[in-house]
């Protein structure tokens, strides 16, 4: 018998000898490079079973926090992600077409410089019973997108031509 055979059950001698064929038994009485092989795995188990994991240093805790921070600090969102966040979970203005057209508005004229007040102002936090896949919730950003820029495409022809060169012109910024 070749050896390869025998050395399947290796782990099974150490673990659950009875799970062990008995011409597997018998191979590794006969073949001193098989009891060899069981010897290590037996050193090599012995020693596992006695190492311990270390214990973290005292401040970890502490340090992993700050570290935390200032990754988060560090990283802070665009103007646009706030905008995100905020058409996706700040309020209902999603359903309020207008009002959005409105706070969209504000945001194209005063260069984003406003948005820092608002996102102050609400809470940007996910309502709780929030069941809805991302994906709806992507659809549902785009569909009150399109609406978005339908008013102000409508705002713009009532406004003539000055109005659209103040929304194209930060539209590329
Ligand atoms: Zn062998």
């Amino acid at each position: 018998m070749k050896c390869e055979k025998p050395q399947v059950h290796l782990p099974d001698m150490i673990l659950d000898p009875t799970r062990v064929p008995a011409e597997a038994l018998q191979h590794l009485k006969e073949c001193s490079h098989c009891a060899g092989e069981l010897k290590e795995l037996q050193a090599t188990m012995q020693l596992l079973d006695a190492w311990k994991a270390p214990e973290p240093s005292p401040y970890f805790d502490t340090r992993l926090a700050v570290r935390l921070r200032e990754a988060r600090e560090s990283e802070a969102p665009g103007w646009l992600e706030r905008l995100r966040l905020h058409l996706m979970f700040g309020s209902n203005l999603h359903v309020r077409p207008a009002a959005a057209a409105a706070f969209a508005l504000l945001i194209i004229v005063s260069g984003g410089s406003y948005l820092g007040v608002v996102s102050l102002n609400h809470t940007v936090v996910p309502p709780p019973q929030q069941t809805v896949s991302a994906t709806v919730n992507d659809l549902e950003l785009l569909d009150s997108s399109a609406q978005t820029l339908q008013q102000l495409a409508s705002f713009d022809e009532t406004n003539g031509d000055g109005g659209s060169a103040t929304v194209s012109g930060n539209f590329s910024n």
